[in-house]
């Protein structure tokens, strides 16, 4: 990760009006114009804000795109993306999708008339075969949520090439510290800010990126039709959280793999979902395309009781109950009962979503207490269950 963190601290210029070094928040709606049309590059804060600018350059200059669009969630990003269709246009999706990406597919844009089809994408094969030549985009998600699928960003590229559609790239889980995907031959990368590049669970925000400016001039132009933009005091503390995104990010990776070796090692537990585990199917093209494996492990508990996980998850003390991920605190979740619960059981269950499937957001506290944390957790629902058994028989 040379120079990367030196990038981005400096990309962000200091304020050349009063040299304040970090960008202003431009609380206006309104720009007063000299004459109709002639203003200073501002005319209304839907259209343009100088504070989401910086954030917006700042963001494209990471991914190494042309254009950044800053929206006010992750999912108006991806609403974004998917209105440059039209009705009758096909999607093709990673199946281990994103739950609220799969509730906006689903049943939002299903009755507008744009289909998508789930393909297990880490065979890039899938993807060929599932095109058709209503296919306008493919959507992928590597590393998924919550199984860490990987899929290959460089190979996927070139099928949907040759097939004259637009490649989408979910980077939310990798970060551009981690993973470039425009240079590996996407079209648009989209996150859900929120994670990692926020970085501290303080806000909720999403960013778009298009490798060329004509394709990101289509995206500004409807966010500026749709109405959903970042507000300028989150954009400034979405600069904020990733002029530190380079330096979270490697301790992210060391934390999680330091978790997931002990995982991995561990009676209580069934299977380790983690792309740095050399195991992990597609390790080796993750560790071709990404500079690391982020922070996010997902395992799942053998079977002890059905109600072992659900112990399990409101036994730790540091990591936390909670949906999401990419923040200084660890967190912990149950997919199949909170992020993927809109998602169909048979359709969870095809991706690997079981009930005993826990995720850990493993944050950057010390990895030797996160791990006694984990240890503490597996004690208490053995002793737990050894109770249940004890109870079972005597009755
Ligand atoms: C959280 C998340 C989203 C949605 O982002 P919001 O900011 O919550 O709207 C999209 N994709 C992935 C992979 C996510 O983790």
């Amino acid at each position: 990760m040379s120079n990367l963190s030196t990038q981005v601290i400096h990309s962000v210029p200091v304020d050349p009006f009063t040299g304040a070094v970090s960008v202003p928040i431009y609380q206006a709606s309104t720009y007063v114009q000299e004459a109709p049309g002639i203003n200073k590059g501002y005319d209304y804060s839907r259209s343009g804000n100088p504070t989401r600018s910086a954030v917006e350059t700042l963001i494209a200059d990471l991914e190494k795109g042309a254009v950044g669009t800053a929206f006010a969630s992750g999912l108006a990003a991806i609403d974004a993306v998917i209105k440059l269709l039209s009705v009758g246009d096909e999607i093709i999706a990673v199946d281990d999708i994103y739950g609220g990406a799969f509730r906006l597919f689903t049943h939002v844009y299903k009755k507008l008339g744009i289909s998508v089809r789930y393909v297990d994408t880490s065979v890039a094969e899938n993807v060929l075969n599932a095109i058709t030549p209503k296919t306008k985009l493919i959507w992928l998600e590597t590393p998924t949520n919550p199984t860490l699928k990987v899929s290959d960003i460089e190979a996927i590229s070139k099928i949907a090439k040759a097939h004259h559609a637009l490649l989408c790239v979910d980077n939310t889980f990798a970060s551009p510290a981690l993973q470039l995907p425009l240079t590996l031959g996407a079209d648009i990368v989209v996150h859900s800010a929120t994670k990692y590049l926020g970085g501290h669970s303080d806000l909720i925000a999403g960013l778009v990126v298009t490798r060329d400016k004509e394709l990101g001039d289509r995206i500004r132009f409807i966010q500026n039709a749709s109405g959903s933009v970042l507000s300028p005091f989150d954009s400034w503390l979405l600069i904020r959280g990733i002029e530190t995104l380079p330096i979270r990010i490697k301790q992210h990776c060391l934390n999680a793999q330091a978790v997931a070796e002990f995982l991995q090692g561990h009676p209580a537990v069934n299977k380790v979902f983690y792309p740095g585990l050399t195991d992990h199917f597609n390790h080796d093209v993750a560790a071709r395309q990404a500079r690391g494996f982020g922070g996010v492990v997902s395992f799942e508990l053998k079977a002890y009781s059905p109600t072992a996980a659900n112990a399990f998850v409101t036994s730790t003390k540091y990591f936390k109950l909670a949906e999401s991920l990419g923040g200084v605190k660890s967190l912990l979740c149950l997919p199949a009962l909170m992020t993927h619960l809109s998602i169909p059981e048979e359709i969870r269950k095809h991706s690997g979503v079981s009930g005993n499937l826990i995720r850990l957001s493993v944050g950057l506290e010390d990895a030797d207490d996160l791990i006694q944390d984990l240890e503490n957790a597996f004690a208490k629902i053995e002793r737990k269950t050894a109770t249940t058994r004890l109870t079972e028989a005597s009755a």
